[in-house]
């Protein structure tokens, strides 16, 4: 076990490793077993009974079905929890897969009325506006959080840094307003390395693995942390729905975390000198990155946050411009996704917020970058040399 204070990096490297020298291997096995020997008639109806209603097994207990438990994801989900230090972690498919678990565990307690801060992920946008899971959402801002809540509120959701355009939020804020309703947090973009959600108020933490913690574009994940009472929830939603974390991906986000902290702090040195040298370019009309000076106007960097991240947006001013930024671009590679060892560009108005109503949807000329692990003057070359054809149409004489 792991003494208690330990630094976010040990932390990082050893947990959920536990049980690893007994067995005499230095990393876990990959279970791909899909089911499970059961000891008996009883105990094996007893264990089903548990993991289907959300339990967890005791030591000795069959696992019973892959669907139900798999050891490589508890592993992970146990990892995940001392990062994020909530009571517990549900590890699911995807992002989106999490989502969906919570949400429908909210409706299913008759709390289907969903309070939503813009911006959001284009893909939480889309499933919230239109209502598939059975939930209604009433849109707004902090300020208008408390208004909005209603007898039948289930959850308040909120991402920050936000996707795209990176603004941040005072969760401490939004949880007082939002009383005794929960509020879940997407901390995909500054991860427990930079942002600890539960620890500003926050009941629930939401991540797609498949950015940061994977960390190397190789596998996809979703996870939910928070109290036990809403793991039980969700564990049951999962083991009902389907929506299980796979062991192969398990283990390898799993692997991901132990370089988080090293990973995340390298990746957002680069993206802020990065985002201080482009901040006068005159190819750029703004240059989005809350580590520049006035964009974070209420102090949240240090108070609820150790460190503005490294997702960088910039608008371009329109979308020829944008177009022939993207395309110019030959280190940096043009695909969604964030969060990995290798940088990505992308553009939110035609991708990932391609689903968002037009009226809160991302600037055509904004581009976002995920900065990675290159060294930060080959970025700059890249993203200079881009920025000089950006300018200049081409076929157009450079007069301006
Ligand atoms: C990618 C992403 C999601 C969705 O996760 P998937 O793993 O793609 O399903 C949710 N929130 C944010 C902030 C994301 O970047």
């Amino acid at each position: 076990m792991l003494p208690p204070l330990s630094h976010i990096e040990t932390v990082a490297v050893h947990a959920g490793m536990d049980g690893l020298t007994e067995a005499g291997t230095h990393v876990p096995g990959i279970d791909l077993s899909t089911t499970n020997p059961l000891r008996g008639v009883e105990s094996g109806g007893d264990s089903y009974e548990n993991l289907a209603t959300g339990g967890t097994p005791e030591p000795g207990d069959s696992a019973v079905y892959q669907r139900l438990w798999q050891p490589g994801v508890a592993r992970f989900e146990n990892a995940l929890s001392a990062l994020e230090r909530t009571a517990g972690t549900v590890a699911f498919a995807t992002g989106m897969a999490a989502l969906t678990a919570t949400l429908i565990a909210t409706v299913t307690a008759d709390k289907p009325h969903i309070v939503a801060l813009r911006p959001l992920y284009g893909g939480t946008d889309h499933v919230l506006a239109n209502g598939l899971l059975g939930t209604t959402v009433t849109w707004t801002d902090l300020a208008g959080v408390g208004a909005a809540i209603r007898s039948d509120t289930g959850l308040v959701i909120l991402e920050s840094p936000a996707n795209p355009t990176l603004e941040l939020t005072d969760i401490r804020a939004v949880a007082d307003a939002a009383g005794s309703v929960p509020v879940l947090v997407d901390n995909t973009f500054a991860t427990p390395v930079l942002q600890r959600p539960v620890e500003s108020g926050a009941t629930l933490v939401l991540h797609s693995a498949t950015k940061f913690l994977g960390g190397h574009g190789d596998a996809m994940g979703g996870t939910v942390s928070g109290p036990a009472e809403w793991m039980v929830r969700l564990r049951q939603v999962r083991a009902l729905t389907g929506g299980l974390l796979q062991p192969f991906n398990a283990y390898l986000l799993h692997r991901g975390l132990r370089t988080l902290p090293i990973r995340v702090r390298a990746q957002q040195t680069s993206a802020g000198e990065i985002a201080d040298r482009l901040s006068a370019h005159p190819a750029l009309t703004r240059v989005l990155y809350p580590g520049l000076p006035g964009q974070d106007p209420h102090g949240l960097i240090g108070r609820q946050s150790a460190g503005a991240g490294s997702l960088i947006a910039l608008d371009l001013g329109s979308f020829a411009a944008a177009v022939r930024f993207t395309e110019a671009l030959r280190l940096i590679t043009h695909a969604v996704s964030l969060g990995g060892v290798d940088s990505l560009v992308q553009h939110p108005a035609s991708l990932t917020h391609r689903p968002v109503a037009a009226d809160a949807r991302p600037g055509a000329g904004i581009v976002r970058l995920s900065i990675g692990l290159e060294h930060v003057d080959d970025l700059m070359d890249d993203i200079l040399t881009a920025l000089l054809v950006a300018r200049v149409p081409v076929g157009a004489v450079a007069t301006a």
